[in-house]
């Protein structure tokens, strides 16, 4: 590991001014993924701003219905919180499919977001790697990619992004609250992370000088026709082949609005409007399902090892579709695939 400075953040207002001031510092919170790319090299941050101590662990019920969670709830609070779990268990659900209780109790709800893609190759600074590296090339193109995109990504880099918290967020159009030296924006979840095009080594929209300060949920959890399912190698502790989020609003047999996002396919929670305008007035069945499906997947491209991803996207969506439909939404805790 390489040496560094360690400091303290005593405020919000001071954190800003101490990441403004030193262009290679950077935030340290649990440290769960940011700790692991310092072994690696991979990041090599010349100080470390401590922000664990900072007042961001609330979670408030606003007057409007929305709910604010604080950018440093851990991961294990947010997931059994008793509103999130009431009003949005789609979210409780992800956190829960995600990493291990260990890892969430140390993981903030701001770092979550900001975590780093698994690509193996990002990790081996004895590769090639544009993410890392610009302009060194991708060693994943031509090389093992069964876990890469098969959305969106660019002949600069095919990683996916390893959240399962995001898939959801995404899913319940939150939105992502940051400061820095201009004040406070809200960015809306869709425009938080971005796609690599000729960019990969920049991963969301935040500025350099920038904190995340809190999540805001929309009032709207669809707590009644919901469910997170993933799917991966092993059942526990691994990253998502592909998961899907989905949240419905049904009445009389019609599907009022859907909301569809995907996991482990994308640089980012993948979310496609059209096909969710597929199912709005429609009935909830399988061949409404598979409709939307083809449409979210309609632009997938595969690489070499991963391109039994396209058939197994299609196919979780038309299952988690049907899940949340008949209100009976994936579990977590039993380790079998409703
Ligand atoms: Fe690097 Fe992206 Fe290519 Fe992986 S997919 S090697 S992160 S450029």
């Amino acid at each position: 590991m390489i040496n560094f400075e360690y400091v303290r953040a005593s405020s919000v207002a001071d954190a800003i001014r101490q990441i403004a001031a030193e262009p290679r510092a950077k935030f340290i919170a649990g440290g769960t993924n940011l700790v692991d790319l310092m072994k690696d090299e991979v990041e090599r941050p010349t100080r470390l701003i401590d922000i664990t101590r900072l007042p961001l662990k609330a979670i408030e019920d606003k007057a409007d219905g929305s709910l604010r969670i604080g950018a440093l709830v851990p991961n294990t609070d947010l997931a059994y919180h008793p509103l999130i779990e009431r009003r949005y268990p789609m979210l409780s659900s992800a956190i829960l499919a995600g990493a291990s209780q260990q890892l969430r109790n140390m993981a903030s709800t701001g770092g979550n977001l900001l975590q780093r893609t698994r690509c193996y190759y990002f990790y081996d600074v004895a590769t090639p790697c544009n993410k890392r590296e610009p302009g060194a090339g991708c060693s994943a193109i031509n090389g093992l990619n069964r876990m890469h995109a098969i959305l969106g990504s660019s002949e600069a880099c095919i990683a996916t992004h390893p959240s399962d918290m995001c898939v959801a967020l995404a899913a319940l159009e939150a939105k992502v609250y940051v400061s820095g030296p201009s004040g406070e924006r809200a960015i809306p979840f869709a425009d938080f992370h971005r796609l690599p095009a000729e960019t990969p080594q920049i991963d969301t929209n935040l500025r350099r000088d920038e904190i995340v300060t809190a999540i805001e949920l929309p009032a709207r959890g669809f707590a009644d026709h919901y469910t997170y399912l993933k799917i991966r190698d092993r059942l526990s502790y691994a990253f998502a082949l592909v998961s899907v989020a989905v949240g419905l609003d049904l009445s009389g047999g019609t599907i009022n609005e859907a909301r569809l996002a995907l996991g482990g396919v994308a640089h980012k929670p993948w979310r496609d409007p059209a096909a969710e305008a597929t199912l709005h007035g429609q009935a909830p069945s399988a061949e409404n399902f598979k409709r939307a499906a083809d449409v979210l997947l309609r632009d997938a491209k595969g690489y070499p090892h991963n391109s039994f991803k396209i058939e197994l996207a299609r196919r979780a969506v038309v299952r988690a579709l049907t899940q949340a439909a008949q209100g009976t939404p994936q579990s977590q805790s039993n380790k079998k695939i409703l």
